[in-house]
């Protein structure tokens, strides 16, 4: 049995050995630690490159400048490594690249999002493998290692060495384990000059009491509100008229983007911890599925849902807006890596059954890959 808790500044895992069911549906119990950093990305330096500066018609919408050139890189608004095949052609080339290094790649350097695609296999397209499983090590209270692989819920005991006296005792999972730690073991204190006898091993019965261990995954708090912003202004600008950028809420969500601590619209701190995706908003695209919808709007204007990997939810408002709100949604399928444009009604009835479940394939659209 595995439970997880909250508490202050950790996940509390206690586990019996071998037995690793429920981790994964307590992990929005999480506490996200405020501010947790993450390396920032290397830089490639060196790199000479000469661009054509002829420049487009229209404004970027990550900056509201009207700096897009031609040949600018196609953004994808879902990062292409975690499956979002779809792109936008409204965001200058440089604005793309910082915002790739500022905000995607953090992303998906976030615990959550590597376990993820660990756990559904979604490749980075560049890359030749998959993602390797995120593992932690964990500290029992009595001093042993534990490591948890988090995409398969697997709990690893490496072998544990205690002294008594000359005799050293080693404990393992199983018996090819403990021979191997043996025989490291023997093979040092041999080198070092010890005469050491080899005893029988024994079979020590598991303890019946879970073990408690403790660890730490930081996460930074204000980077989902940043990917909510750059999801949003992306899907924004293939819907909305130009002249929105010109609104608070989209110099807001453009704010989100190059501030590290990005503010609500009154100044106060923004704390986006992953939220589970609640019902029946769950029904509209099953995991690992992204899916991004305008919900029907008020004086306010619509609000724009983004569920990513089908168990994340983060919401943004367009504002109030001149016409009709749009009523667009679009579902990425990562491991088949295609994108369909459809609504949120749409999404809603096929969720709830009430339309069935499978389209034509007229309905993918042919968006390329890098
Ligand atoms: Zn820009």
């Amino acid at each position: 049995m595995v439970s997880v808790g909250r508490s202050l500044d950790f996940l509390r895992v206690s586990s019996a050995i071998g037995d690793t069911s429920s981790l994964w549906l307590h992990f929005n119990l999480v506490h996200p630690v405020a501010g947790g950093g993450y390396p920032s990305g290397l830089l490639k330096a060196g790199v000479a490159m000469t661009q054509a500066l002829t420049l487009r018609p229209g404004r970027c919408w990550a900056c509201g400048e009207p700096h897009l050139r031609v040949g600018d890189p196609l953004e994808h608004i879902v990062a292409s490594a975690i499956g979002g095949v779809l792109t936008t052609d409204r965001f200058a080339s440089d604005c793309n690249e910082r915002l790739g290094r500022l905000i995607d790649q953090p992303y998906l350097r976030d615990p959550f999002v590597a376990i993820r695609r660990a756990r559904h296999g979604i490749k980075d397209p560049r890359r030749p493998r998959p993602p390797a499983s995120p593992r932690l090590t964990a500290t029992t209270s009595d001093g042993r290692s534990v490591i948890f692989d988090l995409a398969d819920n697997t709990v690893f005991w490496p072998p544990h060495f205690t002294e008594d006296g000359a005799r050293h005792l080693v404990t393992a999972q199983n018996r090819d384990e403990a021979r191997r730690a043996v025989e490291s073991k023997v093979e040092r204190l041999r080198r070092d000059g010890f005469k050491v006898r080899v005893g029988q091993p024994r079979t020590v019965r598991q303890p019946d009491d879970p073990v408690e261990a403790k660890f730490t995954l930081s996460m930074d708090s204000f980077l989902r509100a940043r990917v909510a912003a750059k999801i949003a202004l992306g899907a924004f600008s293939l819907v909305l008229p130009e002249d929105w950028l010109d609104t608070d809420e989209a110099k807001l969500l453009q704010s989100w983007l190059w501030d590290e601590r990005p503010k609500t619209e009154d100044g106060g701190v923004i704390f986006a911890a992953p939220r589970k995706v609640p019902p029946p908003i769950d029904t509209l695209g099953t995991p690992p599925k992204h899916t991004l919808f305008f919900l029907p709007g008020d004086g306010r204007g619509a609000l724009f849902g983004i569920v990513l990997f089908g168990e994340e939810l983060m919401v943004v408002r367009t504002g109030p807006l001149d016409g009709r709100p749009p009523e667009n949604a679009w579902q990425l399928d990562p491991i088949a890596r295609t994108c369909k444009e459809t609504s949120f009604s749409d999404l809603a009835l096929r969720g709830a059954g009430v339309l069935p479940n499978d389209r034509d394939e007229d309905d993918l659209l042919p968006f390329q890959e890098d």
